[in-house]
């Protein structure tokens, strides 16, 4: 799967060699990076597709996916299933839907993929400690792979996070730090300790191996669908890594020509957390200018207040003919009872936030009943069981005989 490649900064298009690559964002533009801002110089993976071309085969794509050449950690990553789901497509009549279902992923999320990829590299460049901040999920995430990989992890998380988030952390071992502050705060204080102690950074964007990691979903999706794609690719946005990485992996089927075009993304935000949408919808350069001071959803895994992979979540956007829908807190929860009850996939609100999401593109007929859309359902509802109580409601006890049973069934 290894193939050469060299990185590119999206901020100001300067390339670098794999033997002479700075280890996170370009050099040039992150001297200009104000703390608490989008990322400047976020770097991009760019292979020689045309040498991995002579030894590699379109239909072997869903598992032998280009990389860099690593030796993974021992979880089981991806190649999560692809259901057709018959009953959530008939509920909006299009053509045909698809469900990935990420919530069986080792740590019950799709940040396995990017912290897959993370601990490799971490190992092959020598690193045994690893730190990175997260509203939960990919902290659970790097904690969950580096256990497996023997690696020690150093977690910056808000104390406010769900506290099965928290639970898992502390039971794979992390070094865990709950943060009186929000995820942004996380951040910074991260990148502070990366440099202080020496650690290996698996921040979102900040480290480019998160993007690439993110990309094998949409070599996946291209596969299990025998490379018919759909038209188009729901997926719940937050600091807009996700997307990126979803584009990246249908941008380098392209360039292998092994598809003809990349299908429509769709970023869905919550609408206390909707800066990439909003900067999209508004044609806004300056992205920084529609940042919020105070993000807040019921979608936790989504909600930043500087989404720091901005600036390539709207060109992932704007290269695929895409665009970005806002739903509300209430249509987040209503889709978590929806999804799980007519599934069997119990999602976190953040998943939930998909199928929210196209509901409405199909109310507002930006989907219609000829096309054909996937969905990504990023994690487990375990993770938060006080959001998925809040759309379901559980009934009283009832005393151990059947006259009881029977008065409830009246
Ligand atoms: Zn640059």
């Amino acid at each position: 799967m290894s193939a050469n490649y060299q990185f590119k900064c999206i901020t100001c298009g300067k390339f670098f060699p794999a033997n002479n690559a700075p280890e996170y964002v370009c050099p040039v533009c992150s001297e200009k990076q104000e703390a608490g801002k989008s990322l400047l110089g976020v770097l991009e993976c760019l292979y020689d597709y045309e040498e991995y071309k002579l030894s590699h085969i379109k239909k072997n794509a869903g598992t032998e996916i280009i990389f860099p050449p690593v030796v993974f950690p021992p979880l089981k990553v991806g190649n999560t299933p692809l259901y057709s789901s018959e009953i959530l497509r008939k509920k909006i009549d299009i053509k045909n839907l698809w469900l990935k279902d990420e919530t069986v992923e080792p740590t019950g999320s799709y940040k396995d993929r990017a912290s897959y990829l993370v601990v490799a590299m971490a190992c092959k460049k020598g690193y045994d400690k690893i730190t990175c901040a997260s509203t939960g999920n990919a902290a659970s995430s790097l904690a969950g792979i580096c256990a497996s990989a023997g690696i020690e992890s150093y977690i910056f998380v808000s104390a406010s996070a769900p506290r099965a988030k928290l639970v898992q952390l502390a039971a794979y071992g992390a070094n865990l730090f709950p943060i009186n502050g929000n995820y942004d705060t996380c951040f910074e204080l991260s990148l502070q300790a990366t440099e202080k102690f020496g650690w290996y950074n698996r921040n979102t964007a900040y480290n480019p191996w998160t993007i690439e990691g993110k990309k094998t979903a949409a070599w996946e999706i291209a596969c299990q669908l025998n490379f018919d794609l759909p038209d188009q690719v729901f997926v719940p946005t937050g600091d807009g890594v996700i997307i990126s990485g979803i584009y990246k992996g249908f941008f380098d089927l392209l360039q292998l020509g092994w598809i003809e075009k990349i299908p429509q993304l769709v970023a869905v935000q919550p609408e206390g957390s909707d800066a990439i949408v909003k900067a999209l919808a508004e044609d806004e350069k300056e992205i920084s200018k529609i940042f919020r001071d105070s993000a807040d959803s019921v979608a936790d895994s989504l909600v930043v207040n500087a989404p720091r992979n901005a600036e390539m979540a709207l060109r992932s956007l704007k290269m695929s003919d895409g665009y970005g829908l806002i739903v509300s807190d209430d249509e987040i929860i209503k889709a978590i009872a929806e999804v799980s009850s007519s599934t069997g996939i119990f999602v976190e609100p953040a998943a939930s936030t998909a199928w929210a999401g196209i509901k409405k593109a199909r109310e507002t007929g930006k989907i219609s009943a000829e096309q054909t859309a996937a969905i990504l359902l990023t994690g487990t509802g375990l993770k938060d069981i006080a959001s998925a109580e809040k759309a379901t409601q559980l009934p009283s006890p009832v005393e151990p005989n059947l006259e009881a049973v029977a008065s409830c069934l009246a």
